[in-house]
């Protein structure tokens, strides 16, 4: 059988940035998908009605403060100025999202200045919370319980099928609460949206003839062999075939529905009441402001449990799952010759330029330890 250098499992952004490293440092690898396409969860599609652009597996902004991968994804394609800014609906208004001082002048009815609004906030809110123990503590520190329970306490039990005193508050620091009014979702200097849609910058990244690609083959045991090496960026967990059981995982629902010119007028409209069955929906035409479409695309999401037969979306990492996680980590540490990536090996939730940083970091270690003639 021929020698290979590395198996890599995954045609996401984890898989190809490794595999591109590799490739470009001389070596031969294999890529494989189960999937018929490359991209992974980032995947975006034309519509064959409309022609709008779709993010098939949820909206995704490439935000980052990382001079180097900003660098690196913009070699493989043009990236086009993209601000996100969200909007909720909640108690029958319109509101932007994350809290700002709009957000807290429209909900009060007032027009307070910064240092008002932030006393304001900070009169209604728990100053006997030292370290928010988890997601509604956090809430109840930094804005209190109106706000909490217009924006926040309804979207979570949907997102994440249970309490938010169950769930860790780092889920919530996701979100910043800004005294002015500066409504950017993100705060990175550098925002953006492939012009021709993150598929095309993964398979830009992908095409070097170091690399063989292989879609809509799954893993089976055994592969590996004539393969110096295994990058495994599937679930940590179905590399051991679940044998010490199933972490657990949020899926997406995403139900689809085309309207004549614009729906709703922004691109992400969540909604924070609970008795709406849905977290947000999302109109695609939105991301490519610079394009001009007639018909438009949105998609209704909805959370719910993952079954086996599910995707797997968003890790959960509950206390039961970190017991487990554990386990499995310990399992995956005692193996030579594989190495666990991405949002799924490492059961993280991971933004797109966090992956390719630590895929960037993941291959050049790799490479340098065998430099070094050291095992990884
Ligand atoms: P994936 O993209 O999941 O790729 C893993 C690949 O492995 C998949 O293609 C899968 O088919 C394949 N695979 C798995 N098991 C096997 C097997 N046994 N055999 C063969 N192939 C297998 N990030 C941002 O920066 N901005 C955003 O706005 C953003 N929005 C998001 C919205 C949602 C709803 C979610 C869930 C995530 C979002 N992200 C966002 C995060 C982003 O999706 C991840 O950073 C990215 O997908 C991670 O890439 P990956 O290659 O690690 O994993
Ligand atoms: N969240 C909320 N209401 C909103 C937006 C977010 O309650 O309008 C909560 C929700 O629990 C979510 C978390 O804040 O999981 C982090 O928000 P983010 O936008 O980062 O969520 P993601 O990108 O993971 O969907």
């Amino acid at each position: 059988m021929t020698h290979k250098d590395a198996l890599i499992v995954g045609a996401g952004f984890s898989g190809a940035v490794i595999a591109r490293t590799l490739a470009e440092a001389g070596q031969s690898v294999t890529v494989i998908d189960a999937r018929p396409h490359v991209a992974g969860n980032c995947y975006t599609e034309r519509d064959a009605e409309t022609d709008v652009m779709i993010h098939v597996y949820g909206p995704h902004i490439f935000h980052t403060g990382d001079e180097e991968v900003w660098d690196y994804v913009n070699r493989f394609g043009v990236f086009r100025r993209y601000d996100h800014r969200v909007k909720t609906t909640s108690q029958g208004a319109v509101y932007l999202m994350p809290v700002n001082l709009h957000t807290i002048n429209q909900f009060y009815g007032k027009t307070f200045g910064p240092a008002e609004a932030a006393a304001h906030i900070a009169a209604q809110a728990s100053s006997d919370i030292d370290e928010p123990a988890n997601f509604e503590e956090q809430a109840m520190k930094f804005i209190g319980p109106d706000l909490y329970g217009a924006f926040f306490k309804g979207y979570t039990e949907k997102q994440w099928g249970c309490s938010p005193r169950d769930l860790p508050a780092s889920i919530l620091k996701r979100l910043p609460v800004r005294f002015s009014y500066n409504d950017s979702y993100f705060a990175h200097p550098h925002q953006g949206m492939p012009e021709e849609g993150y598929t095309a910058i993964v398979a830009a990244i992908l095409d070097h003839p170091g690399i063989e690609l292989r879609l809509g083959t799954e893993y089976e045991a055994g592969m590996e062999e004539g393969f110096g090496h295994l990058f495994w960026s599937g679930p940590l967990d179905g590399y051991f075939g679940y044998a010490l059981g199933r972490l657990g995982y949020r899926t997406l629902d995403f139900e689809r529905f085309t309207e004549e010119g614009d729906y709703q007028g922004c691109a992400v409209m969540n909604y924070g009441d609970s008795d709406v069955p849905f977290t947000r929906i999302t109109e695609h035409k939105h991301f490519a402001p610079w394009e001009s479409h007639e018909g438009s695309v949105c998609y209704r999401e909805f959370s719910r449990e993952c079954g086996p037969d599910d995707i797997p979306y968003y890790p959960i990492r509950m206390v039961e799952e970190k017991k487990l996680l554990a386990d499995y980590v310990a399992k995956a540490q005692a193996l030579e010759g594989v190495t666990f990536v991405g949002r799924l090996g490492s059961y993280r939730y991971l933004d797109m330029d966090v992956t390719i940083r630590e895929a960037l970091d993941c291959a050049r270690g790799h490479l340098a330890a065998q430099a070094a003639g050291s095992p990884t």
